[in-house]
């Protein structure tokens, strides 16, 4: 019998109960996995363990492929109608809405961040990402096309079929809903695994999507690690699409393992190293409040961060005065204190590659100006960290920290930043700071990322498309854009009279 996770919330900001099983969610029952082996839950502000989860084999990927295709074949897919999902979808986004608290608690138990961030930020959008696909599910439409012949040629974009997905630890609900949302509404079934780091909210959204009447084996979740379940998943011969959020390092890996089992389409939103631009004539407050906002939301944890951040030389002074100021009034502690913006990092692993990548900044040469040390005596916190004299080469100018640091570069003129910016591997955002509307424009057309913020940073909205250039992914997520993701398209000609 799996784990029951059960769990008094006696916090300043949260009280409640929690009690649910941890099992694997295959065909609908919650299960052990065929090892009967566990992995354990860490709690990041103090290393203690709260929990276990089941732990899933490539023997659990294959029975859950079993569940997904018997599913699609009889009550899902092409068997039940677009409207039918958009109901489920949105019952199921009323249960996470009526369960926000108790789900942004989890998240902070799980992975460390804020309760009230979690609260406001990724259940608002989760909710919201939910609605927004069960407004799709009755609207996924082909085209008729006129060929100037005597036939009648249309297209269907039908479901895929059996898709796997592969999530991170960095938002583990709203990463979960930004890939099964789309999936769902547009007819698939599920194979998904969360990350062995924060299996908390996918299973708890197992159990509200049960109460919400998903048939069995539509939604199917296998906890594990990498390099057993989600490799029996990217190589599955069932799977026909893997999507994957993670980093550079391991979406390699997923697209090696699609392309050498059967070719499975493949999206990939992966790592970043974004540039965050502040001219001399920007809002220079709202610059400063915007690039903290930018690299301190989510403990830094974020693909998009806005870790270079370069500021044109007639402001330089100032806005690092400023700035300074900011990172040291971000307060930095327990998740469930009601005025905490930055909890711990997620994990001891995750805590020690950050502190590795602020020795490098030392040992390169980079001087801290802030920072650059553990927060506290327990957990993994650590310091908002500034780096100034930075070189172009350097690993932290390069590689993707993926915690509260930046570097800050001064510039000279547009065509220097804009080179500078655009000398990463990555592309997911930049963000451009100027009251210039022309300049703001012009900049953000020159450079190469998905998304352009333009006097704010990390703003998301489900209709708008997420997704990187370069190495930072394949495909976009969210938005219209996403439907293609899950769907084939099939042409279909009918002939009305043409003789052979
Ligand atoms: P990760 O790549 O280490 O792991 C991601 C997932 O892949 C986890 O579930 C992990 O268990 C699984 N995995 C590991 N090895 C695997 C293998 N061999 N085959 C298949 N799956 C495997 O990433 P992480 O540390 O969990 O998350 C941080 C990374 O995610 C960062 O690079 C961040 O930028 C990126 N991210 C990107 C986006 C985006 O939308 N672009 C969003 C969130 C996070």
């Amino acid at each position: 019998m799996p784990t029951v996770f059960t769990h008094e919330f006696n916090t300043p900001v949260y009280k409640g109960k929690v009690s649910f099983s941890t099992g694997l969610f295959i065909d609908g029952q919650f299960v052990d996995g065929s090892d009967g082996t566990t992995i354990d839950v860490v709690n990041p502000t103090n290393g203690t363990v709260v929990t276990s989860v089941s732990e899933g084999t490539p023997r659990d990927v294959d029975l859950a492929v079993d569940a997904a295709e018997k599913a699609f074949e009889t009550t899902w897919g092409l068997n039940c109608p677009g409207s039918k999902r958009g109901l489920l979808l949105n019952k199921l986004a009323a249960l996470v809405e009526e369960h926000t608290e108790e789900l942004a608690a989890l998240e902070a138990l799980d992975n460390g961040k804020a309760f009230n961030m979690a609260r406001k930020g990724d259940l608002a959008l989760a909710v919201d990402c939910i609605r927004y696909y069960a407004g799709w599910a009755d609207k996924i439409t082909g085209r008729v096309l006129e060929t100037g012949e005597d036939k009648f040629n249309y297209t269907r974009h039908e479901p895929i079929g059996v898709v796997g997905q592969i999530i991170p630890w960095n938002f583990p609900l709203l990463m979960f809903v930004w890939k099964i949302a789309p999936a769902l509404a547009t007819g698939n079934t599920i194979v998904i695994k969360p990350s062995e780091f924060t299996p908390l909210t996918a299973i708890r959204m197992c159990h509200l999507a049960q109460e919400a009447g998903f048939p069995a084996g539509v939604l199917n979740v296998v906890t594990g690690y990498g390099n057993t379940v989600g490799n029996a998943i990217s190589s599955h011969m069932r799977i026909h699409k893997v999507a994957f959020t993670g980093s550079a390092l391991i979406g390699r890996k997923v697209m090696e393992a699609a392309a050498k089992s059967n070719l499975k389409n493949i999206t990939l939103e992966l790592g970043g190293k974004s540039p965050n631009i502040v001219f001399n004539d920007a809002d220079l407050d709202q610059a400063v409040n915007w690039a903290a906002f930018g690299i301190y939301f989510n403990h830094g944890q974020c693909c998009c961060a806005g870790s270079r951040i370069f500021v044109q030389e007639g402001i330089y002074d100032e806005f690092l005065k400023r700035f300074t100021e900011k990172s040291r009034s971000i307060k930095v502690g327990d998740p469930f204190d009601s005025d905490t913006f930055q909890g711990p990092q997620v994990s001891e692993i995750q805590y020690n590659r950050i502190m590795g990548y602020i020795e490098s900044g030392k040992s390169q040469g980079a001087k801290v100006h802030i920072g650059g040390e553990r927060y506290g005596s327990e957990g993994y916190y650590i310091q908002p960290t500034i780096f100034l004299d930075s070189s172009p080469d350097m690993r932290i100018v390069q590689e993707e920290i993926f915690g509260p640091v930046s570097v800050i570069i001064k510039f000279k003129d547009e065509e220097d930043v804009v080179r500078q910016a655009n000398d990463t591997v990555y592309g997911l955002a930049a963000a451009v700071f100027t009251r210039d509307v022309s300049r703001a424009i012009t900049t953000a057309h020159k450079l190469k990322a998905g998304t352009l913020w333009v006097n704010c940073y990390n703003q998301l909205n489900s209709n708008v498309p997420f997704g990187g250039f370069k190495q930072s992914g394949i495909g976009r997520e969210l938005g219209e854009y996403a439907l293609s993701n899950y769907t084939e398209v099939k042409a279909v000609h009918v002939n009305l009279g043409k003789k052979m």
